[in-house]
Order: structure tokens, then sequence, then C-alpha cells
């Protein structure tokens, strides 16, 4: 693997992180491109950055030293490194950001590995608006010298980088980082609905909260949204239902079983069916008061 620093970067999934993290990559000079499954997010980031339209993948990964991939789940990831495979330059790496398998993280770069091509599991933690600051926190599996090659673009997109050892144990430190996520869904949203109904100040009780042993990310950027019905921004709630049946997974391979993880696959899994995928997890709070009817 060559140790110069990686400069050239495609971002490939332009989701809600895909496009911030684009952004601030084109900060640091170091975006080469992007590229989108739905191409009216393409040409829009492109006019926006004033980035060179490309006909087809094959061009545009030519000149790459890295596709940093930010997509929904495992099998999207597949069929995204399928489609780039041929075109990848040996040298080049490949940097997913998305939250898949650990399992997934090490095939793959089992099969990038054939042709010469990195592979670095680059997951991240810090929500759409740790991705529009550039403060995300990453949690990355690589072989080191690779890791290294990759620091300025981790700088340019996150605030808290840490090498968490080989290819995959990026993700197994998510698939943890994750359990705690939907465990302090599950209490704040809990105890929240269960503040409206002690009728308490409710701008007061979120400050108390806040201050003291209870304090959380969650509760800080969702607690006063959750209570004013506002659900629109954040993390799809789609996207954790993905994620918990990952963790119910991974435990399953640990020989173990996490009933935080059985019932939020389950609660997730009743507001999805009601048509809630595109809300954000605190719409848990939703299921949540109908604990005190
Ligand atoms: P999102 O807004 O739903 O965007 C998903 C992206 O993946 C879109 O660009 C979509 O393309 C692309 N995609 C999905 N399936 C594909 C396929 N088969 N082939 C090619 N492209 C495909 O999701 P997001 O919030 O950006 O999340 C992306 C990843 O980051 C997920 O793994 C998520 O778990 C993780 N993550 C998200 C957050 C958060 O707060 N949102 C936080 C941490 C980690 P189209 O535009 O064509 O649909």
């Amino acid at each position: 693997m060559p140790d110069s620093k990686i400069r050239n970067v495609i971002v490939y999934g332009l989701g809600a992180m895909g496009r911030p993290m684009a952004r601030n990559l084109n900060k640091e000079q170091l975006l080469h491109g992007v590229w989108n499954r739905t191409t009216g997010k393409t040409k829009a980031l492109n006019k926006e950055l004033d980035l060179p339209e490309y006909e087809s993948l094959e061009a545009l990964c030519a000149e790459a030293d890295a596709v940093l991939t930010c997509v929904s789940a495992d099998q999207d990831l597949i069929d995204v490194i399928e489609s780039i495979y041929e075109h990848l330059k040996p040298g080049s790496t490949v940097i997913d950001c998305s939250t898949v398998s650990p399992k997934t993280a090490r095939t793959l770069a089992d099969t990038l590995a054939s042709r010469s091509i990195g592979f670095i599991d680059a997951p991240v933690s810090g929500g759409v608006e740790g991705a529009q600051k550039g403060t995300l926190s990453i949690m990355v599996g690589a072989e080191k010298e690779n890791y290294k090659r990759a620091s300025e673009v981790f700088s340019a997109i996150g605030s808290q980088i840490t090498y968490m050892g080989k290819v995959g144990q990026g993700q197994a430190t998510k698939v943890v980082n994750q359990v705690m996520v939907a465990g302090i869904a599950q209490a704040v949203c809990s105890a929240l609905a269960m503040a409206e109904k002690c009728n308490l100040d409710l701008k007061k009780a979120v400050e108390v909260f806040s201050a003291g042993a209870a304090g959380n990310w969650f509760l800080d950027n969702r607690g006063t949204t959750m209570l004013n019905d506002e659900f629109s921004v954040g993390f799809k709630l789609s996207l954790l239902h993905k994620d918990l049946y990952i963790c119910q997974e991974t435990a399953s391979e640990l020989n173990g079983h996490l009933e935080i993880i059985d019932n939020s696959i389950k609660d997730y899994g009743q507001l999805l069916k009601e048509g809630h995928g595109d809300d954000d997890i605190s719409g848990l709070i939703k299921l949540k008061r109908e604990n005190f009817e």
C-alpha cells in the first residue's frame, strides 16, 4: 500500500450524512467528485460545489485515491462495491462510513484486497448535525498504515477520530454504540412521556435533567423537539431499526442476547408499520405515551 496521503476523494451516497461530509471534504480541497444512485442529488451538489460532471462511474473512479461510501445498509454497500470494484485503481482505498455489520466489512475488505484496493470501516456517530459541523465521532477499523494515509480525510469530517484496530473493529464499536443509542432512546422517551403526564413545566424539566446525572446528547438535542412533536430532523428510525438487527445478530454470534435490543426492534418495527420510518428515532415517544393512557 503506498504511504502517500489520500487527497482525491469521491463521496458515493449523498443522503443526509453523505452530502454534508462531501461539503466538508470540499472545504479542505479533498473532494474529487460525488456520485449518487438518484442522479438529481449528484447534479445538485455538483452545481452547488462547482464540481465537474462525470458521465460514468468508471471515469470518476479512474482518478480517485479513495471512495468514501455512505449508504443505507449491508446489501446496498455490497451492491455499491460491486459497481465500483472494476473501476478503482489498485492502491486506492474504500472508506466506508455506512453502518453495516462487522462481518460485511471484513468480507468486503477481502474482496477488495484481491485487486490491491484497501478498505477502512469508519462508521460515524453524531447525527446529521455532527456531519454538518464536521464534528462526527469516527470509529476506525483498518490496517494501521492505511488509517494514517486517511488522517486528513477524517479530520475534515470529524473531531473525535479513534483507531479501534483491524478491519471490522470500527463496525464492532458502532454496534455497541447503537446498543447505547437504543437504550438511551428507550429511557428518555419513556421518561418524557411520564413528565408530560406529571404536568411538569417541560422546559424547566429538560434543563434540570440535562444538568444532572440524567443528562445526555439525546436529551439535549431531541428532548425539546420530541415534546413539540417535531420528528422530521435527525436519524431516521428505519435506519436505527436496521442497526438493531446488526446488534441482535452480533450478540447472537457472541452467544448472548440483549433485551433492550429485542424490545427496541419490536417498538421501532411497530412505528415502521404505522408509516413513521422517516421520523427521527425520538418518534418512539408516541408509543411510550400510550403507556399512560
Ligand atoms: P439516507 O439519507 O437515507 O441516505 C442513504 C443514501 O444511500 C442515499 O444516498 C441513497 O441513494 C444511498 N443508497 C441506498 N441504497 C443504495 C443502493 N442500493 N445503491 C446505491 N446507493 C444507495 O441515510 P443517511 O442518514 O445518510 O445514512 C447513511 C448511513 O449512515 C447509514 O448506514 C446510517 O445508518 C448511517 N448513519 C446515519 C446517521 C444519521 O443521523 N442519519 C448517523 C450515523 C450513521 P438514493 O438517494 O438514490 O436513495
